[in-house]
């Protein structure tokens, strides 16, 4: 039977995928940490979350006991929407020394082949030109490099640097994540690509804007969803993908000679009318760092 009260005025659904799967059966695996189901409202004049998060070793609970919580997840709607607040999953990047000698792991804990990925380093840019420094370093040290995200959602082994185990660079673009300008009037915002969806709904909402669609979890970051072509439902506008709506993007690169400046890589500035910038989009982060 379905558990869910739907009536008229509210619709009421499980957007994650994985929530699909704990609608049916919950997920128990030792390489997932988190239960994570979230709701969402739609009625006419509102719309509202509902998130549910339990931060623990999934193996350690028993089944019955992730049963029990989400049959309280479902009993909830019962008593009208209300706001909870949810765990974020902790650092992605655990280093053994400083920023060095590290493990990366997604948020979930575990990537999909259940394998690790050790690297070299982690850098963390909070400005463009720190990024630059960081991306020629490794340019000239020739070594692999990727970036990771505040809380590496992709399931796959996206954010892991190719080459040998351990010797890669992880650029994490947490602290880039600063709203450049917002120009209210062309109804255009700029911002770093570490910002989180989160941020990114909050910084719009400041000046009265909204995204017209979005992926499913508010700890995405703009880089990820622009990489991976991530989208939510597209009921209106262009599309429901998040790059449908990228009017410019600022890429570094990493350069074989030195430029001017003696960097061994280099900003890169995609206009709206530039080919190239639909392929940027969609890097699965593989043509640079998205800057901006
Ligand atoms: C192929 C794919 C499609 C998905 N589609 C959807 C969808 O349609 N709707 C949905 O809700 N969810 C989708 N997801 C799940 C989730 O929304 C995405 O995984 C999302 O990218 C996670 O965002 P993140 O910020 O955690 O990025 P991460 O998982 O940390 O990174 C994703 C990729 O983007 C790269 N990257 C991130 N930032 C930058 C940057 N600044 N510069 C260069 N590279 C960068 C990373 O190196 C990595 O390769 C999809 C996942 C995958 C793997």
């Amino acid at each position: 039977p379905d558990p869910f009260p739907i009536s008229s005025t509210h619709l009421i659904y499980i957007s994650d995928p994985a929530g699909g799967s704990l609608y049916g059966r919950p997920y128990v695996s030792v390489k997932y940490m988190y239960i994570y189901v979230c709701f969402h409202y739609l009625s006419p004049t509102t719309s509202k979350s509902l998130c549910i998060s339990q931060a623990s070793q999934m193996s350690t609970l028993s089944s019955s006991l992730v049963y029990l919580l989400l049959l309280a997840s479902l009993c909830l709607p019962s008593s009208g929407p209300r706001l909870v607040t949810g765990i974020p999953p902790g650092p992605v990047v655990q280093c053994t020394s400083g920023n060095t000698n590290c493990l990366v792991h997604n948020g979930y804990g575990a990537f999909l082949d259940g394998t690790n990925c050790r690297v070299a380093a982690a850098a963390y840019p909070s400005t463009e030109s720190e990024l630059l420094r960081f991306v020629s370093d490794a340019s000239l040290a020739n070594q692999k490099m990727k970036v990771v995200t505040r809380y590496s959602h992709s399931i796959p082994k996206l954010c892991c640097p190719g080459g040998p185990d351990g010797t890669g660079l992880v650029i994490s673009t947490e602290k880039l994540n600063h709203v450049v300008r917002v120009d209210v009037q062309s109804r255009r915002i700029t911002v770093e690509s570490g910002i989180t969806l989160h941020e990114l709904i909050e910084a719009g909402a400041t000046h009265g804007l909204a995204l017209t669609h979005s992926p499913y979890w508010l700890g995405l970051s703009l880089g990820g969803m622009l990489c991976t072509g991530a989208h939510g439902s597209s009921f209106v506008g262009k599309g429901g993908a998040v790059h449908e709506y990228v009017v410019g993007m600022k890429i570094v690169v990493p350069t074989t000679w030195p430029d001017v400046d003696g960097y061994f890589a280099k900003v890169i500035s995609l206009e709206e009318d530039d080919p190239d910038l639909l392929a940027a989009k969609v890097s699965l982060g593989v043509l640079g760092v998205i800057s901006q």
